[in-house]
């Protein structure tokens, strides 16, 4: 069984009281590693040497073409390790080998490759002044920053995280889960070989009620961001304002996928499938309220049904499983808990909804695709987060009652739009109060567009120039040209 280290100061190291948590597949249950279980006594040290690699040290005195020469090396040792990465992330956090091959390793490179080339949006301005003064801003790096980020895409998230952090200057102390956190511990190795100065990247892996509240507390953090659930995302917010540290939340949702009777079929029909089966739902975005147009109601969610019925559910290194399992067994709990509260409350279960029964079920965290019909989007399943595989299906009648329903909800990520009429498309994704409409797509996500939630769902955006100026702080210096030398306030006194 291979034994990780944390990564501090530009070594590996056991952590100070040497504890250490195991690492489980969710697809058979087997313990696939041990990691460090860091004390606050390590998760101040890497605070404070990140300090000094920010206040002492080279690292935001770089050029940003310099910075951006270590992310191409760290983007181009990704893409060499591309195949033992996938296996990894796919083995730790149950994601289909299809989808860590074609989705999580590619993004996680590109995402450096993207903010390796940003030093043009880094651009200050000259701004015109009603004075005789050069009036410039510049954007600077913001400090020490921690990051926090969740288990469901473990290395796209600290793609997300670490390459706009550094590229401008910043230097960085990240948290992942406890669970799934393998292939970032494979990826810090391989930042390693890169040679970057000491205390730019600090990785401390642990437990996250534990380290997280000192990285959000801790007043030698200049910010916080923060990937997960609404509800640490409030706590992170109430102890960052210790020392008023900057804060970026990317947080949960319960995204509406609102289907038109004028949409091609085939094609919702497959956004919708992939909008809340694909990782087990344990999206963000995941479409998790499916709203259909009374006309086609019944007729779309049968097909739903059979197409959800054909999923192959499987191990996750299995090349051919569309389906895997949970993260653990505890979410699997929760999720079941849910779809006995759907119930409860009167839903239909008509998909689903139980563990697999086959003897190859017996271990590890599977679930079945589960879809609910006839929900009122009142009920539990419609207004929480699952973070799961459980599909609420609600019937509308005209456009207002889909953007009504669509918008009541605490939580404002993302929507989906099904319509052949772009106007009517264009329309609505107007009044959805949500940070990301997909129409007649579902998970565009690109590193040239802004990625963030409205209401509960967050405050900031990830990728794109906006993603990158959360991670700096605007100065404005204005030089005095008044003819003479001797500006007004100069002489105000006499
Ligand atoms: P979580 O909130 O339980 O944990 C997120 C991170 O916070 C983990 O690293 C965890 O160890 C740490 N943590 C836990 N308790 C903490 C505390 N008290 N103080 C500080 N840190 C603490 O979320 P999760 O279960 O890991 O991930 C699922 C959640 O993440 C969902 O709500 C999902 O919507 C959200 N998410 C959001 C985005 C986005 O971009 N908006 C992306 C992925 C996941």
């Amino acid at each position: 069984m291979k034994k990780y280290q944390m990564y501090i100061n530009g070594a590996f190291f056991e952590g100070a009281r040497k504890e250490t948590l195991e690492s489980i597949n969710p697809s058979n249950e087997e313990v696939i590693a041990s990691f460090p279980k860091a004390s606050l006594e390590d998760a101040r040290e890497a605070i404070d040497v990140a300090r000094l690699a920010f206040d002492k040290g080279e690292w935001p005195c770089l050029s940003h073409q310099e910075r951006g020469q270590y992310l191409l090396k760290i983007a181009q040792a990704i893409r060499q390790e591309a195949k033992a990465l996938s296996q990894i992330e796919s083995m730790s956090t149950g994601k289909t080998l299809k989808q860590t091959t074609f989705i999580d390793i590619p993004t996680c490179a590109s995402t450096f490759e993207y903010f390796a080339f940003v030093a043009s949006e880094l651009k200050g301005e000259t701004i015109p002044v009603p004075a005789p003064a050069l009036s410039l801003t510049q954007r600077e790096p913001t400090g020490v920053v921690a990051s926090i980020i969740p288990w469901n895409y473990p290395l796209i998230m600290f793609a997300w995280k670490i390459a706009p952090a550094l590229a401008c200057g910043n230097t960085v102390v990240l948290k992942p889960s406890q669970f799934g956190c393998l292939s970032i511990l494979e990826l810090t190795a391989l930042i390693d070989k890169i040679g970057l100065p000491k205390g730019v990247v600090n990785v401390i892996t642990g437990d996250g009620k534990e380290l997280g509240p000192e990285l959000a507390a801790n007043p030698k953090v200049d910010m916080i961001s923060f990937t997960g659930s609404t509800n640490v995302g409030k706590e992170i917010m109430r102890l960052a304002s210790n020392n008023t540290k900057k804060i970026h939340l990317e947080l949960g949702g319960k995204s509406p996928n609102i289907v038109f009777a004028d949409c091609d079929l085939e094609a919702a029909l497959g956004g919708a499938m992939s909008a809340i089966f694909m990782n087990q739902g344990q999206m963000c975005t995941a479409g998790s309220r499916l709203l259909i147009e009374e006309s086609i109601h019944d007729k779309f969610l049968k097909c739903l049904i059979e197409k959800t019925k054909r999923l192959k559910i499987g191990n996750s290194l299995d090349y051919t499983t569309d389906f895997g399992p949970l993260i653990s067994r505890e979410h699997r709990q929760n999720v079941l808990k849910f779809i006995e509260t759907g119930v409860k409350e009167k839903a239909s279960l008509v998909c689903g909804g139980k563990i697999p029964s086959a003897e190859q079920f017996k271990k590890g965290f599977y679930l079945e695709p589960t879809i609910f019909a006839n929900v009122e989007n009142s009920m539990t399943i419609a207004q929480e987060e699952i973070f799961g595989p459980v599909l609420s299906v609600i019937k509308f009648t005209s456009v207002e009652e889909a953007i009504k329903i669509a918008n009541d909800t605490k939580y404002g990520l993302a929507a989906m739009v099904w319509t052949k009429d772009l106007n009517k498309a264009n329309m609505v994704a107007k009044k959805l109060q949500v940070g990301t409409v997909w129409i007649n797509t579902y998970g565009g996500f690109y590193n040239e567009a802004p990625f963030g939630g409205y209401k509960q769902s967050g405050i900031g955006r990830e990728l794109g120039k906006e993603g990158l100026w959360e991670y700096t702080q605007l100065k404005h210096i204005n030089l005095d040209l008044t003819e003479g030398g001797k500006s007004l306030v100069t002489t105000w006194f006499g």
